[in-house]
């Protein structure tokens, strides 16, 4: 059985990747009544009381850039823009923030729009020669016109791990966490590393315990601004912690009972992600097995 789909992934939209090189249908598409936009400004979307305020072609700002997202059920196309102000009715709102009053497709769509174009903003320049690059096919690369080196948007790989020993499992809080937030270990994984080496690594970096056995549970696009999460369940043989303070603020062994308890909100001290982050269903997944 396969765990429901974490948010920000299951995009209802078709990508139609075939279409980011037809210069005459995006042209059209960029013309076309049903057409939709969402408008990103500041890494924030648009939105309107009550969920996202979509624009048409005619309403999005003049000369910005737009990336194409794909064609949705109704065989409307979809682009995410780039704005700098927020129209008559619409404001800019933290993804975080909005995803609550939002659809799961919704989110969807616009996570991958904030990553893409956040990446476009963040990246006008050549890694290679330095030069100014130019967006193509539809926003899904970027070209340099001096050295003809592409880019394309970066993902970057992150391990999450919910650690457990026997009835007790490992979470951890950084200080940058909201108050009383304790979450599954987390980090980057390296070059020339797996994602179950980088698992290893970091519960021993961060937590000084030996992993024994790990397990794939489910993965999640993560746009803040562009990581891929993969959701990892693993068994760990020692029971004493040596806590990296550097990277965490506390890290403590908790019964499922207890963790339980803090899943539902029901903690008297401890609270743990909501169910948007992943962490949240692996810990869940971990206390109600
Ligand atoms: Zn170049």
């Amino acid at each position: 059985v396969s765990p429901p789909p974490n948010a920000f992934a299951a995009s209802p939209l078709d990508r139609a990747a075939h279409l980011r090189r037809d210069a005459q249908w995006l042209a059209a598409a960029l013309r076309a009544p049903q057409t939709r936009l969402v408008a990103i400004g500041a890494a924030k979307p648009l939105m309107r009381e009550g969920g996202v305020l979509w624009l048409t072609p005619d309403q999005a700002p003049p000369g910005s850039s737009t990336v194409f997202l794909g064609v949705d059920h109704a065989g409307a196309a979809v682009f995410a823009v780039a704005a700098r102000e927020a129209p008559e009715g619409g404001e800019f709102t933290e993804l975080r923030a909005a995803a609550a009053t939002l659809s799961s497709d919704d989110i969807a769509i616009l996570g991958c729009a904030k990553s893409l174009l956040e990446w476009h903003g963040r990246h006008p320049f050549c890694a290679a020669c330095g030069v100014a690059t130019a967006s193509a096919e539809a926003g899904w690369k970027r070209v340099c016109p001096a050295c003809a080196a592409e880019h394309f948007p970066r993902v970057d790989p992150v391990v999450i791990m919910l650690a457990s020993r026997g009835e007790y499992c490992l979470l951890g809080r950084q200080a940058r966490f909201a108050p009383r937030v304790y979450s599954a270990l987390a980090g980057y994984v390296e070059p020339g590393e797996s994602a179950e080496e980088a698992c290893a690594r970091e519960l021993m970096e961060e937590a000084g315990v030996v992993a024994t056995r790990i397990r794939y549970h489910s993965t999640q696009p993560w746009p803040f601004p562009s990581s891929l999460m993969i959701g990892l369940l693993a068994e760990v043989e020692s029971e004493a912690l040596t806590i990296d303070y550097t990277e965490l603020e506390d890290a403590r062994w908790f019964s499922r009972a207890e963790t339980r308890t803090i899943l539902e909100g029901r903690h008297e001290s401890v609270r743990c992600p909501p169910p948007l982050a992943i962490a949240h269903h692996l810990i869940a997944a971990w206390a109600f097995s």
